[in-house]
């Protein structure tokens, strides 16, 4: 039978302390022990069930961590403070100084820069490969790789991961695949594909509000573990929990995520759809002439689209920045980086979200300067909205009028 991940979200129950239809939460940083012996068997990871500090887990983030592991079909999940703060104790855990990680070279602007800047101070290198070639991925694999790292669809050029591919590479040298799941949760499942690690910065279509940051990392249970370990888990002394409060209302929001998703991707096929046929070039997984259209096809589940990110290209940045001054101004969305939210967000990555990429790096992989990145947001009426960005490009004649 198909893996329906939101089922698997419905299907979970939750009671509040006094019956409540919202889990209690867990307004503590700190746990008291009814004994001392209880406290050191905590401590010893041997007390099942018992909480010790915020900073390790508390019930907050047990509820919430447990509904994206059901979400994902992994085994267990811990959520952190951030994306960031969940991609980086991740990698620092499964590689040591002197490894080596095979990274695709399209992701993430802070992943990106973490991985190039930081992560050789500790001894790791990456090498970053185009993730769409299993053979380059696979000759950059050497004796000291321990991660396979990308992004199932990619920030910000929607490259798209073949991950049973990747998955099969990774079992083949003995390596971990980790996979960003940002730009498709609920479309993409990647451990059911084959992907040991399963990560998402919440801050986006997740927790859906523009609210917080938030981040989570799926995976067995025995890498959790060792993640939350007193004595040496990269979450736990890293520190990049997050608080309680916070974990309640993403939770919440996540009840809502299946519709949201489903709204996000019609919106952006609809305008996708218009934008390639005015002429415009256009990136979605889920128009034809996208080169891994049906590669997407054949991961996705039932329902959820292709999600709610594309891009189109008008030529320079300074028509990008003209056009996306003059959307905000007519209220079609706002001059913004991240996504996920239910307005439409607009932005440049090559003098934004990807600025830590090189220029002659960015060039290469095919990121130009008149590249714009839409989050599709969730417009009752995306026919008007299409008609009045149309308006728009005509005025700064980034399209010709049709009128006659
Ligand atoms: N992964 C992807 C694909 C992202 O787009 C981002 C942020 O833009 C992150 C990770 C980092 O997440 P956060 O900002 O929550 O730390």
């Amino acid at each position: 039978m198909k893996f329906k991940p939101a089922n698997s979200i419905q299907d979970l129950q939750y009671f509040g302390e006094f019956g409540g239809v919202n889990p209690s939460i867990s307004d503590s940083s700190t746990y008291t022990f009814l004994s001392a012996k209880t406290m050191f068997d905590t401590f010893e990871g041997n007390a099942d069930g018992c909480y010790l500090y915020s900073r390790h887990s508390s019930p907050s983030n047990l509820y919430l961590g447990e509904a994206l592991a059901a979400m994902e079909d992994t085994e267990t999940a811990t959520v952190t403070a951030s994306g960031m703060g969940a991609i980086t104790p991740v990698l620092l855990q499964l590689c040591a100084a002197g490894e080596h990680i095979v990274s695709s070279r399209t992701i993430y602007g802070g992943t990106y820069a973490f991985l190039k800047n930081f992560a050789p101070r500790l001894g790791i290198e990456t090498s970053f490969v185009d993730i769409t070639k299993l053979e380059t991925v696979e000759a950059a694999i050497t004796s000291k790789t321990r991660v396979l790292y990308c992004e199932s669809v990619s920030n910000p050029l929607l490259e798209v991961a073949d991950i049973k591919g990747l998955a099969n590479l990774a079992k083949k040298h003995n390596l971990k695949l980790v996979v960003d799941n940002t730009f498709s949760p609920l479309s993409i499942s990647p451990a059911k594909l084959g992907a040991d690690v399963v990560i998402h910065s919440l801050t986006k279509f997740i927790n859906g509000s523009s609210d917080t940051v938030g981040g989570v990392v799926c995976g067995s249970q025995e890498l959790i573990d060792q993640l939350r370990n007193v004595n040496d888990g990269a979450a736990m002394l890293l520190g990049s929990t997050m608080d309680s409060l916070r974990s309640a209302s993403v939770l919440k929001n996540l009840r809502t995520l299946h519709i949201r998703m489903q709204q996000h991707s019609d919106n952006a096929m609809y305008l996708a759809n218009q934008f390639e046929n005015d002429g415009l070039k256009t990136v979605y997984p889920g128009l034809t002439s996208h080169p891994s259209h049906e590669l997407f096809k054949s991961m996705m589940n039932d329902k959820y689209g292709f999600g709610g990110m594309m891009t189109i290209d008008v030529g320079s940045l300074e028509k990008a920045n003209e056009l996306m001054e003059l959307m905000q101004e007519r209220n079609l969305g706002y001059l913004a980086v991240s996504l996920g939210f239910y307005k439409t967000l607009f932005s440049a990555p090559g003098s934004s979200t990807s600025s830590e990429i090189p220029e002659e790096e960015q060039m290469e992989m095919g990121l130009s300067d008149g590249l714009i990145r839409f989050s599709i947001g969730l417009d009752a009426d995306i026919e008007r909205t299409y008609n009045m960005m149309k308006d728009c490009m005509i005025e700064l004649n980034i399209l010709e009028s049709t009128l006659v």
